[in-house]
């Protein structure tokens, strides 16, 4: 703790409030009752003097970081030969040219699309009156607000998805997305900005949708839904299948094992974060449902000719 009364003092080394760490002192000193987070954020927002900038900034930097951070482990797995019996299509490594287009196209279009979305996020996150103060809300409340969140965008992207593989949005639109029919992490993003637009929506339309509803939901928590949304979009194009990834526990997640077929026979499989959807509507692509398909069929072939037999 600070003793010394920094606003006079000439050490050159005292924190000023004009610096961050200032800021964040000077929050310390009277808001003990505060976790270390907590006063971090507070001396972010104190420190910037500008909500829209604080929040602009802080999304846009937390994007990158994410996107490119969760990525970069795949890049590095793809380079590793004994990861290669994990990947599902195995023969189709991408080569560091391709990852490297890949990348330069999604960085043009954060910097042109999404850079100015997120500008407007402080002023729609306040018109629809989420929380950016502290203290931050419970553990509790972020996990059950985030399961509605994921189960909202799953419901959002699998419609929206199947409409984009509508033969004229899949022409103008879709089409750029599946360029990689064997995906990679950080192909995730690798879309039209009008789709980057059309299933963003989903992402951020959920949490707004509930806090219009509710008036309840703080920015921290939709920030910690957008990161995982990002590891989950990031993770189901890694094109790897492991013994452990998380469908094998959680058999209604979708994973990559999921989203690797969309890719690989273009149809089926819409869904994002869960397999219900693509289940109750028949739209499950790959070999085992064209099976569980066939034995369907048959079993109503025979129930047929059974019923005819008995009239
Ligand atoms: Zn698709
Ligand atoms: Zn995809």
């Amino acid at each position: 703790m600070l003793t010394y009364n920094y606003r006079n003092s000439t050490t050159l080394f005292a924190p000023s409030p004009d610096t961050y760490w200032g800021q964040f002192d000077e929050i310390s000193k009277y808001n003990v009752h505060l976790n270390y987070f907590e006063r971090m954020w507070a001396a972010w927002y104190a420190f910037m003097g500008n909500d829209v900038l604080a929040t602009g900034i802080m999304s846009f930097v937390m994007h990158e970081l994410v996107y490119f951070g969760r990525s970069l482990p795949w890049m590095i797995i793809d380079r590793i030969p004994s990861f290669n019996k994990y990947k599902i299509q195995n023969q189709k490594v991408p080569t560091a040219r391709e990852q490297w287009n890949c990348a330069k196209l999604v960085l043009l279009s954060h910097f042109t699309v999404e850079l100015p979305q997120i500008w407007f996020f402080h002023p729609m996150a306040q018109y629809f009156g989420l929380a950016t103060g502290v203290p931050f809300p419970s553990l509790l409340k972020m996990a059950y607000q985030i399961a509605i969140f994921f189960v909202l965008e799953d419901t959002w992207h699998y419609w929206s998805h199947r409409a984009l593989h509508w033969g004229p949005l899949y022409k103008n639109i879709h089409k750029i997305h599946h360029q990689y029919s064997a995906p990679f992490g950080l192909a995730a993003e690798y879309a039209s900005p009008i789709e980057v637009m059309i299933l963003g929506l989903g992402t951020v339309g959920s949490p707004i949708l509930w806090c219009a509803v509710t008036k309840d939901l703080h920015i921290l928590t939709m920030y910690v839904w957008i990161v995982l949304r990002l590891f989950q979009a990031i993770d189901a194009h890694s094109g790897y299948e492991f013994p452990w990834s998380l469908h094998h526990f959680l058999p209604f997640w979708a994973g990559a094992d999921h989203h690797d077929t969309h890719h690989e026979r273009f149809i089926g499989n819409y869904s994002s974060s869960f397999r219900w959807w693509d289940y109750v509507l028949d739209t499950e692509s790959g070999p085992e449902a064209a099976k569980r398909r066939r034995e369907r069929k048959a079993m109503k072939e025979r129930k047929a000719m059974k019923e005819q037999k008995a009239q």
